[in-house]
């Protein structure tokens, strides 16, 4: 059977004066997933997540939760980091965490034991007492991420999670997020116009771009399209035969002699022929010095595809 997913949006609409920011958007994020909404600045992810976040509602479309039309009563299951930063300066960092906890409904007992395992998983627990004003933008910001799972959401939206942090605590963060999701089964929606950064973290993404989806689906079927079966192979050979051999199972986009019968050559490979079985084809033709499909980041597959959606 297949899972619910944990948020469906059809055809999700949003206005402001004559902009349109949201022009009919549609996709599932599947349960358990972590799911990167993805686009340049001004695409209209904030305006996505804050509407999936209960904070505005949609001029049209809807958006289920889980099953149902997403309510007020389902923010409760929702963990929220939005982009700007929202701490009270003249507070302290483990008064502000408490008081948070305690909008959530947590006793103070329960909130503190929560808070200071959290704090203590982050690095931050000589933070207690400090003044929130002291605080650096990353630091600041790990404060936010935690006052945003600790009541353990089934939904956790994060708005440019990585954007203040240092290579050393995004890479900390990023290992909470992929915890939250295997141990816990939270599912995780987070917007970034860093496409990089999705290699390691998404298992599935949308590319929004002025207002509108132009490609969702999991990362790695994404990436196996846009590649349109590339592969970079290095062998010991015959050119001319190794060529005629292909017939038309492969198209040879390009081929460099590295002297000694040593050729460099780029070929193209239907999606109908599995990659492995072609490998093992090359491998019984000639010597193979290395072979491998060529990655595709997820920047080459934005851009293919806006491109796509300003062709057609
Ligand atoms: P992103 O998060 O992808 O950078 P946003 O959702 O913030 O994009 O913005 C989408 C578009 O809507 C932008 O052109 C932005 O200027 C516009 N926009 C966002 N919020 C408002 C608002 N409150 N009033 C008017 N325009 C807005």
């Amino acid at each position: 059977m297949i899972d619910t997913p944990s948020l469906k949006l059809s055809d999700v609409r949003k206005q402001y004066g004559n902009h349109t920011a949201l022009g009919g958007v549609s996709f599932e994020v599947p349960q358990g997933s972590i799911f990167g909404l993805l686009g340049p600045n001004g695409a209209g992810k904030t305006t996505l997540i804050r509407m999936v976040a209960g904070i505005t509602g949609p001029d049209s479309g809807e958006i289920d939760f889980f099953g149902n039309a997403l309510t007020r009563d389902d923010v409760k299951h929702i963990g929220y980091l939005p982009e700007e930063r929202g701490l009270y300066k003249n507070m302290r960092v483990g008064e502000q965490a408490m008081y948070f906890a305690r909008l959530r409904g947590m006793s103070n007992e329960f909130a503190e034991k929560e808070l200071r395992g959290w704090f203590e998983r982050l690095e931050v627990d000589g933070w207690w007492d400090k003044e929130v004003a002291d605080l650096s933008k990353g630091m600041a910001q790990k404060i936010q991420f935690i006052v945003a799972v600790l009541h353990n959401p089934k939904l956790l939206i994060l708005d440019e999670p990585l954007s203040g942090f240092d290579p050393i605590n995004a890479a900390r963060i990023r290992t909470e997020i992929n915890r939250l999701r295997d141990e816990n089964g939270t599912t995780i929606l987070l917007s970034t116009h860093d496409m990089s950064s999705v290699d390691e973290l998404c298992d599935h993404v949308a590319l929004i771009n002025h207002g509108t989806k132009i490609l969702d689906g999991p990362v790695a079927s994404l990436r196996e399209n846009a590649r349109k079966g590339k592969i970079d192979l290095k062998f010991r050979g015959n050119l001319i035969s190794f060529t005629a051999a292909l017939g038309a199972g492969a198209i040879l986009h390009s081929a460099e002699s590295k002297g000694e019968n040593i050729h460099e050559v780029v070929l193209g490979l239907p999606t109908s022929i599995p990659i492995e079985q072609f490998i093992k084809w090359v491998a019984s033709e000639v010597d193979v010095l290395s072979c491998s499909p060529r990655i595709i980041s997820m920047d080459d597959v934005f851009l293919q595809a806006v491109k796509n959606s300003e062709a057609s």
